[in-house]
């Protein structure tokens, strides 16, 4: 009484994937999405009456053979009732990546094909259960490594940037019903407060996307991490800040000046936030060719920091820093940190570089690391842009998109201004429209989505 679907059209298929991860665990979860899970439920439990729909049901798994694999508990979800819309069956069977591979074989040998990467995400979004940047937050929330991070991907997955663009969506038409209203009578001049509600509602959501477009930074922040670079002469003490704050001897500390040649990048927490922190080589005079390329990379690497610790030595003289860094140093992105305020001719440095917040430290009593915690969450919590009273971030693809619908908006806006047509202004502000529709997914595009979703891991 086995079932088998070998020969059914692909769009028939019932996929089949491990969605736990791979290797030994307390249990194992095999996922099924297709039409042929309610008999396959019933062929491998070896009963005759349907599972209960979202039920635990506690059985054996029979293999094709008669075999009995494993003891598993099924749970069967009916077609319009799951993830992806379609029947879908869990199978948990025990840890055991043998026992996992046994039921994988018998059901592809049933006639179930192993899912593509992110197929179960694409199938839901396929059938409509969710919005392509709902989509795009599965895989982000799988990925969130810091509170932040999880936060907004939870909101994603809420449709918070669905609802955004719809809202985005309903006042583009609204300003468009008013342009057309005007394309009937193209004779007649627009009334001057006719004109002003469209050209003003227009510039307002200029700014709304503008500003929208600007969160992309912050999801950069929130998924790759602040990106610190540890800057100071040699043998301030740089290797061992990054081995304190990280808990590891991952840096090579040495009272060689210039050791640190290579770069040593690791991620730690500061708050909610995660950041990637970079041990650089010393900043000062190159005594060989090794060294000057060391400090080249360290002012090439300081073009994309997000966030500077600048270490300082309070018993030697304050550093000439390199033009092209001082620079980049600002208030919001740079903490000096005055370290060694152990030792007998430690000064007090305030007067160097005034504008920026210092903090003393000294890194071999472990002292002060408390408060540069603090400082820097501070820093962080009061300089990174911030997403809006929505709470909506977009991601580099929506930013994309909406980038396009700016540049559409602004041409509709110069051309209001200049008097044009409407027809003319209404096609630009159609193109606005299909842009926005772009993010939640009203694509036509299957390359993109081919490319969106292989980077979903398998079993999503
Ligand atoms: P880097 O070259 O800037 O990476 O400096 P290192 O972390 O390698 O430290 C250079 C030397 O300074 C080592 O011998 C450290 O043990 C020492 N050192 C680091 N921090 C302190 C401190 O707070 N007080 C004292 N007395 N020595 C320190
Ligand atoms: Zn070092």
């Amino acid at each position: 009484d086995s079932v088998n679907l070998a020969g059914i059209m692909p769009a028939n298929d019932t996929i089949v994937a491990l969605s736990s991860p791979a290797g030994e665990s307390a249990i194992a979860l095999i996922r099924l999405s297709g039409p042929a899970c309610a008999e396959l439920a019933l062929a491998i439990t070896q009963r005759s009456k349907p599972l209960k729909k979202r039920f635990a049901h506690f059985a054996n798994y029979t293999d094709q053979q008669g075999v009995q694999i494993d003891e598993c508990v099924f749970t069967f979800f009916a077609e319009g009732q799951s993830f992806t819309g379609e029947a879908m069956l869990e199978i948990a069977p025990h840890g055991n990546p043998l026992i996992v591979q046994k039921i994988l074989t018998d059901l592809m040998a049933r006639g179930c094909r192993p899912a593509e990467p992110g197929e179960f995400t694409r199938t839901a979004f396929m059938n409509g259960r969710m919005d392509l940047s709902q989509a795009e937050a599965v895989s982000d929330l799988i990925r969130a490594r810091s509170d932040r991070s999880l936060e907004v991907a939870q909101r994603q997955l809420h449709g918070s940037v669905g609802r955004k663009m719809s809202e985005l969506t309903e006042r583009l038409l609204s300003v468009m019903a008013h342009l057309e209203a005007y394309i009937d009578f193209p004779e007649e001049d627009l009334p001057g407060e006719d004109q002003a509600g469209p050209a003003s509602e227009l510039r307002q959501l200029i700014v709304e996307i503008r500003d929208l477009i600007e969160t992309q930074r912050y999801s950069a922040l929130l998924h790759e991490g602040i990106k610190t670079l540890i800057i100071g002469e040699p043998n301030v003490g740089k290797s061992s800040l990054i081995n304190a704050l990280t808990g590891a001897d991952r840096s090579i500390v040495s009272d060689i000046p210039g050791t640190t040649r290579d770069y040593i990048s690791a991620f730690m927490m500061v708050g909610p936030w995660r950041i990637e922190i970079l041990d650089t080589a010393g900043l000062h005079e190159a005594g060989d060719k090794i060294e000057q390329l060391g400090i080249d990379h360290t002012i090439e690497q300081a073009e994309t920091a997000d966030f500077f610790l600048l270490v300082l030595d309070a018993t030697a003289p304050c550093p000439t820093l390199p033009e092209s860094l001082l620079e980049r140093l600002t208030p919001a992105n740079t903490i000096v940190i005055e370290n060694k305020t152990d030792l007998a001719g430690a000064a007090e440095r305030g007067d160097f570089l005034p504008g920026l917040q210092h903090v003393r430290t000294s890194l071999l009593e472990r002292k002060g690391l408390a408060e540069l915690r603090e400082v820097w969450l501070q820093s962080i919590d009061a300089s990174l842009t911030q997403p809006q009273g929505d709470g909506v971030v977009v991601n580099a693809r929506h930013a994309a998109s909406l980038g396009e619908a700016l540049t559409a908006l602004e041409l509709a806006s110069t051309k209001l201004r200049d008097g044009e047509l409407s027809e003319l202004i209404a096609a630009d502000l159609r193109d606005a429209v299909e842009y926005i529709g772009q993010v939640v997914g009203r694509v036509d595009n299957e390359r993109m989505l081919d490319s969106l979703f292989k980077q979903f891991c398998i079993g999503k």
